[in-house]
């Protein structure tokens, strides 16, 4: 019966971990997510610097940093806005683009002054999420997803977060703002990455010792 821990999400953020849990509940037979799929900072793991210079490396880093320190099965994700003109960019420095972590409207802004003569036909860009699984001492896995849109040239909606108010999704007339989280959750860069790591972790918890 549910014992401790199984399955720690390199997180802090609670938004991230209620997600996790709602993809894999009902999934993992003879596991309780509500306790024993944890955050980062419940199973005593210290933060992990993202000193990557891809998605992929910062997941894998942060999940791998995880799995050693807590001796737990890790997952860890990293995600950002990639446009197309910029080459990628804000890219992994996307939450910071503005100078301050987390600053989403300032962020925002700042893109937005940056494309500001580039008309619609080339205004692509995608959200990309990377998420890594870790074993303590074993194996490891990465996976990547995107979301693929245009950039508006002001902000539209209130929902959401990021980025959100300015991407509008390819065949969609509204921005990420402007869907329901249900909609965006079907479709988002990072339901879809988990939903692809989803057999790995599956693997990973029933034998974490030949997991490679
Ligand atoms: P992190 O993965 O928590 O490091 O977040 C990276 C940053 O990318 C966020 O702060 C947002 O600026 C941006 N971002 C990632 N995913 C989304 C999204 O789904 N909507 C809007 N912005 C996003």
């Amino acid at each position: 019966m549910p014992e401790g821990p199984r399955l720690v999400l390199a997180t802090r953020n609670a938004g991230k971990l209620r997600e996790l849990r709602e993809l894999l509940r009902g999934r993992l037979p003879g596991l309780d997510v509500d306790t024993q799929v944890v955050d980062a900072e419940s199973a005593g793991a210290p933060d992990v610097v993202e000193s990557g210079i891809t998605f992929e490396e910062n997941a894998l880093l942060k999940a791998r940093a995880v799995a050693e320190a807590t001796g737990l099965v890790a997952i860890a994700d990293d995600s950002g806005l990639a446009v197309d003109v910029l080459n990628g960019a804000p890219g992994i420095f996307s939450a910071r683009w503005a100078g301050k972590h987390g600053d989403d409207g300032g962020n925002l802004q700042l893109l937005l002054a940056q494309l500001r003569d580039i008309p619609e036909a080339r205004r692509g860009a995608a959200f990309v999420c990377a998420a890594a699984l870790a074993v303590p001492g074993g194996g490891q896995k990465v996976e990547r997803g995107e979301l693929r849109g245009s950039l508006l040239t002001q902000p539209r909606g209130t929902g959401g977060f990021g980025y959100d108010p300015i991407l509008q999704p390819d065949g969609l007339d509204r921005s990420c703002a402007e869907l329901a989280p249900e909609e965006k959750n079907a479709i988002s860069h990072r339901a879809q990455v988990f939903e692809a790591l989803l057999p790995w972790i599956i693997s990973a918890l029933g034998n974490p010792a030949g997991f490679r």
